[in-house]
């Protein structure tokens, strides 16, 4: 188990950075997300967590002790890779035993290691099958066998379930949490993916062009994100931003978008600026009155909610609804929010205003 402290971590690949002055902190037993579209650098940062690649500058500390410029071999950390490599001539038992085995750990030993390593995977059957004719499912299991057998500080994980299909995806999802949860070692998954980051992680940090956006729990980053970024990436339909002109009615407190001058009341002082107003599709409601209207455009059936997409003065605008309120397209609604579940955004910087 171990705690893992990152500090000002850069690395430069020529004249290019990948990743740019991160920090942040894992704490022992954390399941942690680094989540960030394609070419954001999570993997870099994983690779240099695990010692695959060495910072051009910053520090990294496992269990309190630097090791930086430590080659792998001397981190005690077990990667996961996407292409699960099993060694193909081996059946299930030589290939979980194989790190032991190369360690010289004595043969009882190993045999024990294994068949516990087994039984938290639930393959104890299929030990002396050869890996060539397992399912996706099971190679899995196996190679998580391999990965867990040595009892790492703690487990890299790169998309591990990138090339699994939606279903057993998710399935293989909710196996990788519960076995996190039955062992407790610090676990870093890197993914593209906001739904997995989601559902999978106690803290996520949201990289974007090698820079940390936010770091936090999923409610935190769900309920305050950061940046107009983060609120655009998470939640699906992402967030709707509304800016321009009129006046937004909501409830007590008017948001003036005309004169871009805002004060509500978790603002700590008025805001003189172009201004973004965030809102999740769940917190739009749709009401038969209200000064602030929309047409909608169309609508999403899903089963308990609907998408409904309408278009405002505003922008167009995404409203979760219960399915059974009637939403015709063509008619206009009065629309109406919260003002607490609103985010609000410094257009330029595209920084929340807290
Ligand atoms: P993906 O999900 O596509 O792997 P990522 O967020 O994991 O994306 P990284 O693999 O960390 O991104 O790559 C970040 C950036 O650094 C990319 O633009 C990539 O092309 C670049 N990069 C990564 N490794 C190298 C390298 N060895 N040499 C040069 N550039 C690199």
């Amino acid at each position: 188990m171990a705690e893992i402290i990152i500090k000002n971590l850069r690395k430069e690949f020529g004249d290019f950075t990948a990743v740019q002055s991160s920090s942040f902190k894992i704490e022992d037993g954390e399941f942690f997300m680094l989540l960030g579209p394609s070419g954001c650098g999570k993997t870099t940062t994983l690779r240099m967590i695990a010692g695959l690649e060495l910072p051009t500058s910053g520090e990294i500390y496992i269990d309190g002790e630097e090791v930086s410029q430590k080659p792998a071999s001397q981190r005690d950390i077990a990667m996961v890779f996407q292409m699960f490599a099993l060694y193909p001539h081996m059946n299930v038992r030589k290939n979980i035993s194989y790190p032991l085995v190369s360690q010289g750990m004595p043969g009882a030993q190993v045999k024990e290691k294994v068949a516990e390593v087994a039984k938290i995977l639930g393959i104890e059957d299929i030990l002396n099958r050869s890996v060539g004719g397992l399912s996706g499912g099971d190679r899995q299991r196996v190679a998580l066998g391999r990965a867990i057998v040595r009892d790492p500080k703690a487990f890299m994980m790169d998309e591990p379930l990138g090339a699994l299909d939606a279903e057993f995806r998710e399935h293989m999802a909710e196996e990788l949490r519960a076995l996190h949860d039955r062992m407790g070692a610090t676990t870093v998954y890197v993914t593209h993916d906001q739904l997995e980051a989601m559902q999978m992680g106690d803290k996520i940090v949201v990289m974007n062009h090698g820079v940390i956006e936010q770091f936090g729990t999923p409610q935190d980053i769900y309920d305050k994100p950061a940046t107009m970024f983060v609120a655009n990436f998470i939640g699906s339909p992402p967030m709707n931003f509304l800016k321009g002109h009129g006046t937004l009615d909501v409830g007590a407190t008017a948001v003036n978008l005309r004169h871009h001058s805002i004060l509500i009341p978790e603002m700590r002082e008025p805001f003189d600026g172009d201004i973004t107003v965030g809102v999740r599709p769940e917190h739009v409601r749709l009401s038969d009155e209200g000064s602030y209207r929309g047409e909608i455009l169309a609508t999403e059936y899903l089963g308990t909610t609907q998408i409904v997409t309408l278009a405002t003065d505003a922008g167009e605008l995404k409203a979760r609804i219960g399915s059974e309120r009637r939403a015709n397209v063509g008619d206009t609604v009065g629309l109406a929010f919260n003002a607490s579940t609103l985010t609000l955004f410094n257009s330029q910087t595209g920084n929340a205003l807290r």
